[in-house]
């Protein structure tokens, strides 16, 4: 399921990274261990919303754990996890914005925890 497409937008580390590609309005993919996800740029837009939300309300109840469902899939984060996602799709963001691509169509994600 690769693309030969792809540009790598930020890396965490050797597992851990974002690439987009053109294909279909544009698609992010989100790797995290043996976990990738295929976001529209729309849902991807979502997905740091919901990360950028969780990051802060840590702040006053930093013992909540952090569970991120994306369709069926849950990924269970500790706090540097967390942390490391945050800034790695931030990281995203911003090269996804210097390369002038738009957010587009709807959402899978739900925040629990
Ligand atoms: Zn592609």
């Amino acid at each position: 399921m690769s693309c030969p497409h792809l540009r790598r937008l930020a890396t965490l580390s050797e597992f851990r990274y974002i690439d987009s590609c053109p294909c279909n309005g544009g698609i992010v993919h989100l790797s995290w261990d043996v976990a990738t996800l295929h976001l529209s740029l729309k849902d991807f837009g979502w997905l740091a919303e919901v990360v950028a939300q969780a990051v802060r309300r840590e702040e006053e109840e930093p013992e909540i754990p952090f569970v991120l469902w994306v369709g069926s899939v849950a990924l269970r984060m500790s706090f540097e996890e967390r942390h490391g996602l945050h800034t790695m799709i931030q990281a995203a963001l911003a090269e996804l914005q210097q390369g002038g691509l738009e957010k587009k169509s709807p959402e899978v994600f739900r925040f629990l925890n």
